[in-house]
């Protein structure tokens, strides 16, 4: 074996997570003179970024309703900004552009980022966005039934591959070890964790932490912990044997137009756009009626993925049993099809001239993946036992480089203010958080 059989903290999940916690660990380790990265072992059954952080469209945003979910995001992207270049942030900004229906949630969002003083701007009134759009961003702009408009000035996206590598840098020059191409199958366990069962031998180790992304269930079930429970609602409520994980697909594509194509008024890249409507979506191609119910899509121009990337809501997975692997791209299960390239295309003709005849210029290659949602669609953060740390996103995660940096405090034994309201006794104590009326699970 080429590594020892033995470390003091071992990461699973060369994601985003794992990554920047053993980054994060190791830095707090060396300054806090209890060790150093030489005690931290990252294994990945694949490769750097072979789970949801290398598909990720990379969107950094914060237009939360919850404000715990705020103030952690602000949180993450003050470390974007940190090192802007290296991790291949754009901090283009964010644009929320909704319907009546949300005006008000969308305020009271816009009302804590000033609280938090996350700079942003807040557009009211129908004629008001209008003009905003076409003066300020592009003057094509004729998306229907928009009364509100945040424009967040930080956030933007990021380019997933570099970032990760970036972190994984960071971490091996705080000589952490990361080896992939090990798969845990079982965690050895007399009450205490001793360490992990993998397809490389065992490895024994003091603490465990999880980042495994669409893979959480596996670990939940590997460590014996409850597939269903009963969740108290805001009103005391309780509701039973409630699934613990659920899936959705990400529904994303690219247009394969030159990015440039999608530049604003001033030649410039524009802010990413999300755009929530309850105008009827009619089809770009025959002008038949796609829905007259709420719909959403986000999109920016993308060297990256070279064309407008972007996606739209994202569908549950109604299958009891999900098999996560092959994933992403590989997986023939959970990658769009005709019904999302109709619906997003068209969206993109509703919302920008330019779009109007562009449809066929849809890129017909495998996009989008899985993501493992928690009861209430927010993350966990925790320790689900009581040396292993578990980092659960529910698929609002690349964003948050920031997580990895607060739970290596909280390995360290500092408990973290940002990451209380994620805990997982928060069903059970009826502590969720605020629900809004986005069509998106994750808003
Ligand atoms: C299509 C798509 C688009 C998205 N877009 C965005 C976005 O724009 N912005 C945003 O903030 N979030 C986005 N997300 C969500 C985000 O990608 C995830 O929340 C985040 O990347 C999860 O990071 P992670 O490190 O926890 O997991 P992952 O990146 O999934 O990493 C988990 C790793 O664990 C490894 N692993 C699994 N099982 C084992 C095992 N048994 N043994 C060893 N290793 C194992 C896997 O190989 C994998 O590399 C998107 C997700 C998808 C699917």
């Amino acid at each position: 074996m080429s590594f020892q059989t033995h470390y003091k903290y071992l990461i699973i999940g060369a994601g985003i997570h794992g990554l920047s916690t053993a980054f994060h660990l190791a830095k707090e380790l060396r300054l806090k003179k209890q060790g150093s990265g030489k005690d931290i072992l990252v294994i990945d059954k694949s490769a750097i970024g072979a789970g949801a952080s290398g598909i990720a469209c990379g969107i950094i945003r914060n237009n939360y309703y919850q404000p715990a979910m705020q103030e952690l995001i602000a949180h993450s992207v003050s470390r974007w900004e940190e090192d802007a270049e290296g991790y291949g942030y754009l901090p283009v900004g964010y644009m929320q552009i909704s319907p009546e229906s949300m005006h008000e949630d969308v305020a009271e969002i816009y009302g804590r980022q000033k609280d938090i003083s996350y700079e942003s701007e807040f557009i009211e009134g129908e004629k008001d966005c209008l003009r905003y759009m076409r003066d300020k961003v592009f003057d094509d702009w004729q998306a229907e039934n928009i009364t509100s408009i945040l424009h967040e000035k930080r956030g933007g996206y990021a380019q997933n591959a570099r970032s990760l590598y970036r972190l994984a840098d960071k971490a091996e020059a705080e000589r952490a070890r990361i080896v992939t191409g090990v798969e845990v199958t079982g965690f050895l366990d007399n009450g205490y964790l001793k360490g992990v069962e993998t397809t490389r031998g065992n490895i024994q180790c003091d603490c465990v932490i999880i980042g495994a992304g669409p893979w959480v269930e596996n670990f939940w079930k590997m460590l014996d912990l409850p597939e269903r429970i009963d969740i108290k609602d805001g009103d005391g409520k309780v509701h039973k044997d409630i699934r613990m994980w659920t899936f959705w697909c990400l529904q994303e594509g690219t247009l394969g137009v030159k990015p440039a194509y999608g530049m604003d008024n001033r030649g410039k890249m524009p802010p990413v756009i999300h755009v929530d409507t309850d105008a009827p979506l009619h089809s770009s191609e025959d002008g038949s009626l796609i829905t007259d119910e709420m719909w959403g899509i986000y999109y920016k121009p993308d060297f990256n993925f070279r064309g407008i990337q972007g996606g739209s809501m994202p569908s549950k997975v109604e299958k009891k049993e999900v098999k996560v692997d092959p994933y992403g791209i590989d997986s023939p299960d959970f990658v769009v099809g005709v019904e999302f390239t109709h619906m997003w295309t068209s969206a993109l003709a509703h919302c920008q001239k330019r779009y109007e005849d562009k449809y066929l210029r849809y890129k017909d290659e495998p996009s989008g993946g899985l993501g493992a949602f928690s009861p209430d669609s927010f993350p966990i953060f925790d320790f689900v036992k009581e040396n292993c740390y578990l980092i659960a996103d529910s698929s609002h995660g690349y964003k948050m480089i920031g997580v990895g940096d607060l739970v290596a405090k909280e390995i360290m034994g500092e408990e973290q203010t940002l990451l209380k309201p994620f805990r997982f006794d928060r069903y059970e104590k009826g502590e969720l958080l605020p629900e809004s009326n986005s069509p998106f699970p994750w808003s």
